[in-house]
Order: C-alpha cells, then sequence, then structure tokens
C-alpha cells in the first residue's frame, strides 16, 4: 500500500483518512490549526438533502441520499470503534410556511419534489402545531420530510479523529501546508517547514484550498461566512426536530441546546460575528418560535462554508496524477461526509473516479 497525505484536518479530510486507512493505506493528515478549526465545527449538521432542494440540482440531490443512507452504519462503526455517539438523528424535519406568501412558494417547492416522487408530505397549520405545539400559531403550513435530521457535528470530528488515530492515520496539529510538490505532471510530496514525500495528496481543506491551487489545478473554491446562535430550550417551548423556516432554521439538540442558523454573506475570510446577522436570525428564530424571546443565549460563532464556482462540490482526480479533491462541499460537507469518505478513498485506492462522483471532477472547470 502508498502512502497518502490529507491536507485539512476537517470532517471530510478525517473521513477520508479514516476510510483509507481502513482499507490499509498508511496515512498523514496536516492540520494547520486543530482538528475541526474550519466550518466542520461551525456547522448545524443538518442532513436535509430534500428540505434543502431547490429547482436545480437533481445530480447533487442523487449523491446527498446516498450519503444520508450511508449515515447509520458509518455513526454505528464509528461508536463501535470510538464509543462515541454522535447523536444522530432522523426524525423527520419540518420546512414551514408563515405568511400566504411562503405558503404558495412552500406548495411549489412540495408539488416540485412530489414530481421527483421524493418522501415528502404536506402539513396544514393545525398539523404542524400538533406535530411541534411550541412553533408559532401563525404557521400556516409544512412540508415534513421523513428520515431526514441531523447529526452532532462537534462530535463527530472528535470521534473522527479518535477513529483515524485508532485505525493508524498520523495526525498532525499545527501544521501547515504551504505547497503541494509535483514532478513531471505527478504529484510527489508536499512542502510544510520541510519537503515530504507522498505517492498520493488529498487537498480537503475547505474554504482555503483555493490557496493551495498550482499550474493544472486551481479549485475555484471561495469562504461563504455563516453566522450562528445557540440558546438554551425552555423544556415547555422546546422544539423536538429540524424546523426550516424562511428567514432561519432551528435545530433542537439532545442537550437542550437549540441551534439557529444561518446567515450567508460573501466577505471574504471575515469570521466577525456581526449585530445585523444576529438580529436577522433572532427576527427569523422569533418569528418561527416565540419561546426563544426568553431562552438563554449560550454560544455565537460564525465560519466559513467552503463555496464553488458552481457550489457543487469538487470531487475525485485532478490533472496531476495522485492529487485528488475532495472540497468544495459549502452547505452540505456534514450531509455528504460518508458519501465522499468512501468515493474519495476508493478513487485514491483504484487511481478512478467512482461513477458517483463522475460528475463532480475538478475538471469541469476548464470547460
Ligand atoms: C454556519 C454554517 C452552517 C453549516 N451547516 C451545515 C449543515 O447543517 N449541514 C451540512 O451538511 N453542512 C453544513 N455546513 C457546511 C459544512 O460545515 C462544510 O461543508 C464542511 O464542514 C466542510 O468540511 P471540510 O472538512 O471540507 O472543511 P473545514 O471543516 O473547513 O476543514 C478544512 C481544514 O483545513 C485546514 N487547512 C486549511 N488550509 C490548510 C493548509 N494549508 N494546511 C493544513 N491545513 C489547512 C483548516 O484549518 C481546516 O481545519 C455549514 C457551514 C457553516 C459555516
Amino acid at each position: 500500500m502508498g502512502q497518502t497525505a490529507i491536507i485539512g484536518g476537517g470532517v471530510i479530510g478525517l473521513g477520508v483518512a479514516w476510510e483509507l486507512a481502513r482499507r490499509g493505506e498508511r496515512v498523514t493528515v496536516f492540520e494547520r490549526d486543530r482538528v475541526g478549526a474550519g466550518a466542520s465545527s461551525a456547522a448545524a449538521g443538518m442532513l436535509c438533502p430534500m428540505a434543502e432542494l431547490d429547482f436545480v440540482e437533481d445530480e447533487l440531490l442523487a449523491l446527498k441520499r446516498d450519503s444520508l443512507a450511508r449515515y447509520p452504519e458509518f455513526a454505528r462503526a464509528l461508536q463501535a470503534l470510538t464509543d462515541l455517539d454522535v447523536q444522530l438523528r432522523l426524525e423527520g424535519t419540518l420546512s414551514v410556511a408563515i405568511d400566504r406568501d411562503d405558503a404558495a412558494d412552500l406548495r411549489r417547492h412540495y408539488e416540485h419534489r412530489r414530481s421527483l416522487d421524493l418522501p415528502v408530505e404536506w402539513f396544514s397549520g393545525a398539523q404542524v402545531r400538533a406535530a411541534e405545539p411550541a412553533l408559532s400559531p401563525r404557521i400556516q403550513a409544512a412540508i415534513y420530510v421523513p428520515g431526514e435530521g441531523q447529526v452532532d457535528n462537534r462530535l463527530l470530528v472528535t470521534a473522527l479523529a479518535r477513529a483515524a488515530y485508532l485505525a493508524g492515520v498520523e495526525i498532525r496539529e499545527g501544521v501547515e501546508v504551504q505547497e503541494i510538490l509535483t514532478n513531471g505532471g505527478r504529484v510527489r510530496g508536499v512542502r510544510t517547514s520541510q519537503d515530504l514525500p507522498f505517492e498520493h495528496v488529498v487537498l480537503a481543506a475547505g474554504a482555503w484550498s483555493r490557496r493551495l491551487g498550482l499550474p493544472g489545478f486551481n479549485p475555484p473554491v471561495r469562504p461563504v461566512r455563516g453566522e450562528m446562535i445557540a440558546v438554551m430550550m425552555e423544556p415547555g417551548d422546546a422544539l423536538g426536530c429540524v424546523v426550516r423556516a424562511p428567514d432561519c432554521y432551528l435545530v433542537p439538540r439532545a442537550d437542550g441546546r437549540l441551534l439557529i442558523g444561518a446567515t450567508s454573506d460573501e466577505v471574504g475570510f471575515d469570521t466577525r460575528i456581526t449585530a445585523g446577522g444576529l438580529f436577522e436570525l433572532l427576527r427569523g428564530a422569533t418569528e418561527t418560535l416565540p419561546g426563544v424571546r426568553e431562552f438563554e443565549v449560550v454560544e455565537t460563532w460564525a465560519g466559513l462554508r467552503p463555496g464553488t464556482l458552481d457550489n457543487d462540490p469538487i470531487l475525485g482526480h485532478t490533472a496531476i496524477r495522485g492529487l485528488v479533491a475532495a472540497t468544495g462541499h459549502y452547505r452540505n460537507g456534514i450531509l455528504l461526509l460518508p458519501a465522499t469518505a468512501h468515493y474519495i478513498s476508493e478513487a485514491v485506492l483504484s487511481g478512478s473516479d467512482p461513477d458517483a462522483i463522475a460528475g463532480f471532477g475538478p475538471r469541469r472547470f476548464d470547460r
């Protein structure tokens, strides 16, 4: 077996590392900060391929559903190895409409999803309140999607790092890769404070991936800031499942926290938290779940989603032999983790990209 370097210790780098090590590869993860320092700890952990569906992303939908279907086994294997429960909860999601315009819009989404044969259900306002009594009485209707849900992404980072370590992966925190080294169209290693030889290199540096571009591969990844708030729910006003509202989403964790997210700002690598961002999130949240007004604020944070030119992930072999991309997961990196780990490790070991990720190859941007 060969030797692989993975650049980036987020869920994607760690997930690919663990999978490769399970298959016998020798793997080193380089993380310039600490594992999970990027978007992976900032996320809300929603697993919602259908609730998030737009009118135009059918190929990505197949990959997202594939990944969601892998989650129960993925979480079971992680727990068996690490003894950590990543709190996978698939109790379904509600996308709610607050006024009549929202309801008309939601109805169009519902018809579209039905036309794709997706398992979606239409709930009246009364049905919504029967399911989640703490939601606002103003809510007109909702789409319910069974089988979707969430995972605790911070626990996921911890579990993945432990699983990768136990499988034999060397995790080098505080070590930045400055450059990917090549020779004659083939990768030959990475440069940190020294040049280190590797047979394969996987680029999983999230929003920072573009900085490691080189002639023949220049990943068009940009940072998209997302701000979030966590409040502590009061028992009488608690929420049971993930709720997506017109101006925010609400993700109730098992420990009583409610995550409210997220803004979406194109402001480069700026991770400051703004008053305007928090205001918009709280406005959307109190409109959806009035009890939020009384909840204690326990945390605010911001992270950088790795967006791409077409907002699809960049997965698979580059024009440089031995260099594989696993980046650009934008809003869906937590959801796409099990599928990415599976298909990227397959690509590294076989030398060619599996069909399931063929549409997301880095060479699509050459055209
Ligand atoms: C507010 C917010 C909410 C989100 N909610 C969801 C959600 O509900 N569901 C979902 O599926 N997705 C969600 N996402 C998206 C998800 O978080 C990302 O798609 C995913 O975490 C990307 O993982 P990654 O490992 O590619 O990147 P990251 O987690 O950003 O990891 C990249 C790592 O690479 C390191 N690095 C960078 N450059 C170098 C270098 N040169 N050398 C060494 N290390 C380097 C960084 O320090 C970082 O730790 C959300 C994102 C945000 C910001």
